[in-house]
């Protein structure tokens, strides 16, 4: 078994959640489980250690699990795509369409500083529209996006697509196809 296919393994597809139709990739039982915790992080530190990164940007909420962890392994700063209206301090926001309304990403306006580069990560891409939102938040910050990653990517939504696209590269561990 390769260990992103112990990784998979570990991943639990939740049926009809949080509506019928949908089939939810859990996480939390690779988290719950030391061995694949580790095997995942251990994944993400191997592919981006001596990259010259400056900082690891990580999406609410659970690409905070893991880029905190790789932030700290990696011995770099960590900063925070928050959900809109949680952050404290001056934020920038960039807005995306969600299949009915819309919804932001914010940042601190000193989370980073021009010319740094950001490795930004989060637990899946589905349709993309986060992750791209996020990329776009930080190159206004003046931020140089090295890869986009994700546990696992939604291939059949094509949202990997619409990331690369903007000329950022993507990683995922997982793909369902
Ligand atoms: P997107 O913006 O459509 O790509 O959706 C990605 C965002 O929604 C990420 O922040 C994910 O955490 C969350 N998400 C969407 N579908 C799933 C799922 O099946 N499992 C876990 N998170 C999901």
């Amino acid at each position: 078994l390769s260990n992103a296919e112990f990784v998979r393994d570990r991943i639990r597809t939740v049926p009809d959640w949080p509506k019928p139709g949908v089939m939810f990739r859990d996480i939390t039982p690779v988290l719950q489980e030391p061995r694949s915790f580790r095997v995942l992080v251990d994944i993400f530190v191997h592919r981006y250690m001596n990259q010259g990164l400056d900082l690891i940007a990580g999406i609410d909420a659970r690409g905070f699990i893991v880029g905190s962890v790789l932030a700290y392994e990696l011995n770099l700063g960590f900063v925070p795509v928050r959900k809109r209206g949680k952050l404290p301090y001056t934020t920038v926001a960039e807005e995306y369409q969600l299949e009915y309304g819309s919804a932001a990403v914010e940042m601190h306006t000193d989370a980073v500083q021009a010319g740094q580069k950001v490795l930004v990560i989060d637990d899946l891409i589905a349709t993309g529209g986060t992750m791209v939102a996020a990329i776009k938040l930080l190159q206004r910050l003046g931020a140089t996006v090295t890869e986009a990653a994700s546990i696992i990517d939604l291939v059949y939504l094509k949202g990997s697509d619409a990331v690369r696209a903007t000329g950022t590269p993507v990683y995922s561990v997982c793909t369902y196809e």
